[in-house]
């Protein structure tokens, strides 16, 4: 019999006819003969209820005990949907997270699920009950309560369709879906039918407020196909599925996202020696700051500049930090500015579509909006923005691939199939220091792949004009030079230029300098000497520590690191091609890759 797990959220319980409403919803599939297994938040504000009363207690209450309270929110809602279930007749069974063995890590209030029990639900199913779980907690291996994190019910909803074997797991909740971008920025923006894991996870900014991005890399992780979905309407909402389930062609752009809050932190004159990066990133990594956007332009000079983004409220943490790493490698000032937003687009289609980088770097240049800062990964480009224009630049954007439009019909209702065994081999991570890591449980980080490409070489632009309109000039040259950009990446300016490198095809790189060396304004210079190394993983968005590991992986080997770019779900690195194999294999031994045949294909 098919398992069908339905989350629903505190919207979606906030008072006994929304609960009433939402066990009618679970009987209507338990009739249809599916089983089902509900996961259930606490209802309306409760939890923010119950920490604004910790506070007055106390401004520091324990983590421990800030778990013990926030716990029973959740605890509440079980045990009235099981009663909604019966009054309606339907034989119905709660359980709390330590009921059904969901064990966790003993990080309070952040807890990772290490694994879950699965035979007492299994013997309630199988009796024909509904099963309802407490979203967002478990305990630790002492029976201490943990909890996973402000939204985390979403990631047991998953992880119990992961664990369960469940055909989908449907997220109600008070919107009807995933939209192009935040309809409350751009109220243009229209809902997303289907969309893939990755794509969700480089969205992430715009997916937050709907569902917690671990429980994406949950289901990427195992292969659940997600239905967000309204629990107030019968409308089909956005299914979150695998890439070849969400693959529409002709379609560039899914959608936009904007994260309003960041920082950029830069360190000037870094020492271009092997090592010295991943010193800089191992001293952020142990201080526990999730980095974001990190940027390093081919070298030429001996030279370089970092730069990374990092949450505002991260700031004073990460700055101490970068200071001490710079002060330890022998780098320059770092400076840093607070009033940054980051603007990206993504779409699966972008890897077979020129002209995405072009197209939105001139969509900002028309309404004045400097960029300071690019990323990209094969399917988003990222740029960092003053923020004041945050929310121009989104709209600005949006409209350029029109996403207002339905570009095509919509796809038929995805039909979720049930595949066994379709879960991710477990990989450790296994950074330089700690070889023997061995993965400690089911949201453990995963590296599913590096990848060597040695056909490319890098186009450097050195003290260009930092100003509005730059890089739409640049890239649309390239494209008229009909040339395909592969990374680019461009690093903040000091003393009012910048330095802008892209990567393309060895044989073309010279077309393309040819292209904008009339335009660009400062030196143009081809590094026709470039290995990229990319690292691609599952749970690198919210585990540190990612990119330290595979600095640190080359620096054992001496290997001197000439350009970076990240994004969500993949980090690139530029080296020297002589050390392209070498680089290859101990980023290969550093993950633990060998002698496997891991990832999805
Ligand atoms: N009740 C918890 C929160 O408000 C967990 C959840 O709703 O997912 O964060
Ligand atoms: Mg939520």
């Amino acid at each position: 019999m098919p398992l069908l797990v339905q989350k629903f959220g505190g919207t979606s319980v906030a008072d006994s006819n929304k609960i009433l409403a939402a066990a009618r919803r679970a009987i209507q599939a338990h009739q249809r003969g599916d089983q089902v297994l509900i996961v259930v938040s606490a209802r309306g504000h409760t939890t923010d209820e119950l920490v604004a009363l910790a506070r007055e207690i106390t401004e520091h209450p324990p983590a421990r005990e800030m778990d013990m309270l926030l716990s029973t929110g959740e605890q509440v809602s079980v045990a009235l949907m099981a009663m909604a279930i019966e009054s309606l007749g339907v034989p119905a069974i709660s359980f709390t997270g330590a009921q059904i063995g969901l064990v966790t890590d003993s990080f309070h209030t952040k807890a990772r699920i290490r694994n879950i029990a699965s035979e007492r639900i299994e013997r309630a199913l199988g009796k024909g009950k509904i099963v309802i779980v407490a979203g967002f907690q478990g305990v630790d291996e002492h029976y201490n309560i943990t909890t996973l994190g402000r939204g985390g019910s979403d990631t047991t909803a998953v992880a119990l369709a992961a664990v369960l074997g469940a055909a989908a797991c449907e997220i109600y909740t008070d919107v009807d879906g995933i939209y192009t971008t935040d309809p409350r920025i751009v109220p243009e923006a229209r809902k997303i039918d289907r969309i893939s894991y990755d794509e969700m996870l480089e969205l992430a900014s715009l997916g937050a407020g709907v569902m917690h991005s671990r429980s994406i890399e949950f289901a990427k992780k195992y292969g659940v196909p997600i239905h967000v979905r309204s629990s107030f309407s019968d409308a089909e909402g956005t299914w979150v599925v695998p890439e070849a389930d969400a693959r529409r062609l002709g379609w560039a752009v899914s959608g936009a996202a904007l994260a309003k809050d960041e920082a950029r932190i830069t360190i000037q004159k870094v020492p271009d020696r092997p090592g010295v990066v991943h010193s800089i990133f191992h001293t952020i990594a142990k201080a526990n700051i999730v980095v974001d956007m990190i940027v390093q332009n081919v070298v030429l000079d001996d030279q370089a500049e970092i730069s990374f983004a990092v949450a505002k409220s991260d700031l004073p943490d990460a700055l101490s930090a970068a200071e001490a790493a710079a002060k330890a490698v022998g780098a320059g000032r770092v400076v840093h500015d607070a009033e940054v937003a980051k603007v990206s687009v993504v779409g699966l289609g972008m890897r077979t579509h020129t002209g995405v980088a072009t197209t939105m770097f001139e969509a900002l240049a028309r309404e004045g909006i400097n960029i300071q800062m690019i990323t990209t990964s094969e399917i988003k480009i990222s740029v960092l923005i003053d923020r004041p224009s945050a929310a121009t630049a989104l709209r600005a954007v949006h409209k350029a691939f029109s996403l207002e439009e339905a570009h095509e019909k919509p796809a038929p209702p995805f039909v979720p199939t049930v595949k066994p065994d379709r879960a991710l081999k477990l990989v450790p991570l296994a950074p330089a220091d700690a070889p023997n890591a061995l993965p400690r449980g089911m949201e453990d980080l995963v590296i599913a792949g590096v990848d060597l490409d040695e056909s490319q070489a890098g186009v450097a632009l050195l003290g260009v004009p930092d100003e509005p309109g730059f890089a739409a000039k640049i890239f649309r040259a390239i494209g008229e030079a009909n040339v395909f950009v592969d990374m680019i990446v461009q690093n903040v300016s000091s003393n009012g230029t910048t330095d802008l490198s892209f990567t393309v095809p060895r044989d073309t790189a010279e077309r393309a300098a040819e292209a904008v060396r009339p335009i660009a304004g400062g030196r143009v210079v081809i590094e026709p000497n470039l290995a990229k190394l990319a690292v691609t993983g599952v749970g690198m968005r919210s585990h540190t520590g990612v990119a330290a590991a595979m600095f640190g992986a080359l620096a054992g080997e001496s290997i001197n690191i000439k350009l970076i770019n990240t994004s969500e779900v993949r980090i690139n690195v530029g080296a020297d091609i002589q050390s392209g194999q070498i680089a290859h294999q101990c980023l290969r031994r550093a993950f633990a890759l060998d002698g496997d045949d891991n990832g999805e294909s």
